[in-house]
């Protein structure tokens, strides 16, 4: 069954404090998305935590709000009412999330973007297991390769829909994401993400049939420029078989080309 607002609420206590407990938040800023009923965030707060919540569901909000009315007047809890993908987000330092899963997407880019020590986030199962595919395996794609490129994400637990009410169709995983440099140098971050985003809309053909399908996104003839300067057999792979210091490669080049850097076959 699916619920509105992905509103699977954990009642598994014990998974509760081990998504707590996987990182030290004594006295840290932990950013919570989708806090729901508070199980979570009661478990944040026993350890010391200062939490930020971002709640969509007025209706949570409002239950928060007099649940935690103590912690909220001490400054322990701020409750933020509204879309965690379009709110505009305070200052923190770790973020610890039973995550709404139709925005887990939009969530973890928006959270890598804005930067952050450690993250504890579950996610469903699927999603999780794309973030972590390793090149020429069936679920590598744009999100594997742009999560890894920012950040580690290593697997921690598994949990059945028996943890949750109502019972979502799904298994979940609870994953640490680390952010780190990017392991290739970038140019340009954002030619990077295009090349990226282009490559794999296009997945099925070659890499060089996929940079020139990108024409909304380069000028032709940047992207022409680039193609002549990259190796015959780099432009002959398809994108779910590069390694991220190939996208590296691709998106300098024509970074470089867009700026004018580059002569062909410079
Ligand atoms: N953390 C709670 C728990 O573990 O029981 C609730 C988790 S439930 C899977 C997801 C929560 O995210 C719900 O409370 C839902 O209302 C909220 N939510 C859904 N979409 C959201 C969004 N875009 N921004 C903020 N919260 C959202």
């Amino acid at each position: 069954m699916s619920a509105p607002r992905d509103q699977h609420f954990l009642i598994d206590q014990r998974a509760v404090e081990k998504i707590a407990g996987f990182v030290d938040v004594s006295g840290r800023r932990v950013l919570e998305i989708g806090p729901g009923e508070g199980v979570l965030t009661r478990a944040l707060l026993d350890r010391g935590a200062r939490v930020v919540a971002v709640e969509i569901d007025p209706a949570l909000v409002d239950e928060l709000e007099l649940l935690f009315a103590d912690e909220i007047m001490e400054g322990r809890l701020e409750v933020i009412p509204g879309d965690a993908t379009k709110v505009d987000l305070p200052p923190f330092d770790i973020v610890v999330a039973n995550l709404p899963y139709s925005a887990s997407s939009k969530i973890t880019f928006r959270l890598l973007e804005s930067g952050f020590e450690v993250a504890v986030l579950m996610y469903q199962k699927e999603f999780a297991r794309r973030m972590i595919a390793q090149p020429g395996t069936p679920g590598v794609g744009r999100l594997s390769v742009m999560v890894q490129t920012y950040a580690s994400v290593k697997p921690l637990l598994e949990l059945s829909p028996n943890s949750f009410r109502p019972k979502p169709q799904v298994r979940s995983w609870v994953v640490r994401i680390t952010p780190h440099e990017p392991p290739y140098p970038l140019v340009d971050r954002q030619v990077y993400a295009d090349v990226v985003r282009v490559l794999f809309s296009h997945r099925r053909k070659t890499i060089r049939k996929g940079l020139r399908s990108g024409k909304g996104t380069f000028e032709p003839e940047a992207i022409e420029r680039a193609i002549a300067g990259l190796p015959d057999d780099l432009l002959r792979q398809r994108p779910e078989d590069l390694m991220l210091e190939e996208f590296a490669l691709i998106a300098n080049r024509i970074s470089r080309c867009l700026n004018d850097e580059l002569p062909a076959n410079g």
